[in-house]
């Protein structure tokens, strides 16, 4: 079934374009070293990560999820999280990942939220881990492309809230650690918005972990 839909659709690779898979090797593990510590303009006043910068095959990934519609690429995208996050959480501790909102129009456009469907992944990989969504984007939220770090806090001023009867924060373990997590980390305007609004239900996340940081 693979050969053949490979002639159909031939596939290649997200990161640097080798045919017939997916994800290569090689891709791996540029995505597989140590997470890096970043400092966005926006301070979420939490410890930001990423795996990487937003270049090369991690970002053509990120790209190839967010906007070609590449669902396959969670797997190799949450197993990377998931790599990082088992070096930065406490040992003993329980794990709750919670994705950073995505527009809905946008998530609509794309069959789903890519940074949902590589955190679900990463929880999958790891002991005692799970996601839960707390975070939704109202409507009204433009596109943040070419705007400056001023005009992308204020496109997200009040518009990032908790989501109605998800997890109440007493259901998370009072020990759990909280990471939010994302795909890209430009200005920091949306980690710092999703952290404050985590806080207003008493949800003090330990750090931000990001796929790429521009
Ligand atoms: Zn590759």
């Amino acid at each position: 079934m693979r050969a053949l839909l490979d002639l159909v659709v031939p596939v290649h690779c997200a990161g640097c374009g080798t045919a017939g898979v997916a994800w290569c090797a090689c891709c791996a593990v540029e995505l597989s070293l140590d997470p890096v510590r970043v400092r966005p303009r926006t301070d979420p006043g939490v410890p930001c990560w990423a795996l990487g910068p937003y270049r090369g095959p991690a970002r053509r990934a990120v790209l190839a999820a967010k906007e070609r519609g590449r669902r396959d690429l969670a797997a190799p995208l949450g197993l990377a999280l998931a790599v990082a996050l088992a070096r930065l959480r406490a040992p003993d501790r329980p794990l709750v990942l919670v994705p950073a909102p995505t527009r809905a129009a946008a998530a609509r456009r794309r069959g789903g939220d890519p940074v949902a469907r590589s955190a679900a992944v990463a929880a999958q990989w790891l002991i005692d881990c799970r996601t839960v969504p707390l975070l939704r984007m109202r409507p009204g939220v433009r596109d943040s492309v070419g705007l400056t770090t001023y005009e992308r806090a204020h496109n997200l001023r009040d518009k990032i809230t908790t989501v109605a009867g998800a997890v109440e924060p007493a259901g998370l373990a009072p020990n759990a650690e909280v990471v939010v997590v994302d795909d890209v980390l430009t200005t920091g305007a949306t980690v710092t918005e999703s952290v404050r609004v985590l806080g207003r239900i008493g949800v003090r996340p330990r750090a931000v972990l990001v796929t790429c940081a521009a």
